[in-house]
């Protein structure tokens, strides 16, 4: 029993960090006490680990791990490395599926059975259809296209920005990947473990990925339940919570590693894909990428110091119009406040709702300077538009056409 207390300890500890460190990132759960301890975790832990390593080794054992984590996680380069990552997220989920099968098959009716080919099938579909898709890189073929998928906002995306690396303009919601080294459209994230970008076309086929995990795990959790109930229910005799205790204890030695083991393993581990397709699902929702989330968030953050500011798009087209020729000092390096002066920039694309908003932040906290009249302070998100939300319903419709 000490063995197997031992690995299941360990399991919990080992999901309870990776929770942390996944999920403590997020905007939404910044300020939170998981986010505290994902910086506590991932970045005040190594900092000082690295301080003690510079006053020990002279930073030796840092560069050295630093180079193996990069090249572990995030190397694209040999391409068999990336490919061993991808194994080893599949190698787990084979073991603990054939082991789980292998014990449980002769202890369950074939009913209970019959789910399980379909639900192991599903995960491998999806993770082979999320790495292999290629159709979010922009290239300058298709590029005329991305242009037309979304309008710019004026806030988080702007026309007449070019990516430096691919030298193609950026179509709006895109972003330049370096582990790729590609744009990629409606860019969600780079996902290490998949090894490929998220983003327009494949984010649905990782949204089931971690739908089907879910199931899996939540059906293996179900199972072990399901053959370790009736040595539970024998081995209770009272209602004490020691008694209770010492008839899991016995359930679960009965169980084994194969059985109890995998089955706690898949329990413990669940919260992992069906917490990370929460968040997403409450992204889509709000009609939000990844990227896009942590936009917003540095706007908020601008908007409570007070130093953005909200204009109309006509009317500041009409004072620069009129401006040209008298005032040179207006088209800077900001294209929001040259808006009107370059014709051509924006392309017309096809979207249900249109906004004549365009908002900027300054570092001084005033209004840009010689167009005062034209900008109003704002103070929070709920004061500008975000055309990218369709409303619910319809953001998740578009993301499962491939949008
Ligand atoms: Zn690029
Ligand atoms: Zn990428």
């Amino acid at each position: 029993m000490g063995a197997l207390k031992n690995v299941l300890l360990a399991i919990l500890v080992l999901s309870l960090l990776t929770f942390i460190a996944l999920f403590g990132q997020l905007p939404a759960l910044r300020k939170t006490p998981i986010g505290w301890l994902q910086r506590a975790l991932c970045i005040h832990l190594p900092n000082s680990l690295k301080h003690v390593d510079r006053l020990a080794t002279g930073g030796r054992v840092t560069s050295k791990s630093k180079r193996l984590g990069h090249y572990l996680f995030y190397e694209q380069n040999p391409v068999v490395l990336a490919k061993y990552r991808q194994i080893i997220f599949l190698a787990l989920l084979t073991v603990s599926c054939t082991l789980f099968i292998w014990n449980t098959v002769q202890a369950v009716p074939i009913s209970r059975i019959l789910p399980i080919p379909v639900l192991v099938a599903l995960p491998y579909y999806f993770t082979y259809l999320t790495v292999t898709h290629t159709s979010h890189f922009i290239t300058p073929s298709d590029l005329s296209s991305r242009l037309r998928d979304y309008p710019y906002d004026y806030i988080l995306f702007h026309p007449g920005t070019a990516c430096r690396t691919c030298n193609l303009p950026k179509p709006a919601r895109s972003k330049h990947c370096s582990l790729c080294q590609k744009c990629v459209a409606k860019s969600d994230h780079h996902c290490p473990w998949i090894n490929n970008c998220l983003g327009r076309g494949n984010y649905r086929y990782f949204l089931f990925l971690l739908l089907s995990l879910g199931v899996l795990q939540i059906y293996g959790t179900y199972l072990s339940v399901y053959i370790l109930g009736p040595i539970y229910r024998e081995a209770r005799s009272e209602s004490t919570w020691e008694d209770v205790g010492n008839a899991l204890v016995e359930a679960i030695n009965e169980g084994g590693i194969s059985i109890a083991g995998v089955g706690l393993l898949a329990a413990l581990t669940a919260v992992l894909p069906l917490g990370l397709l929460a968040y997403h699902c409450y992204l889509v929702w709000a009609g939000m990428t990844t990227n896009e989330s942590q936009k917003w968030a540095d706007w908020r953050d601008d908007m409570g110091d007070g130093c953005v500011f909200k204009a109309s798009r006509t009317q500041l087209g009409v004072h620069n119009r009129s401006q040209k020729y008298g005032n040179q000092g207006v088209a800077d390096d900001n294209p929001a406040l040259s808006i009107g002066l370059e014709d051509g920039d924006d392309i017309f694309v096809e979207w249900p709702i249109s906004s004549d908003q365009v908002v900027v932040r300054t570092n001084d906290g005033k209004p840009p300077a010689g167009q005062e009249g034209l900008w109003t302070r704002i103070w929070s998100l709920d004061e500008v538009e975000n055309v990218y939300d369709l409303g619910g319903w319809d953001n998740f419709a578009e993301v499962f056409r491939g949008h």
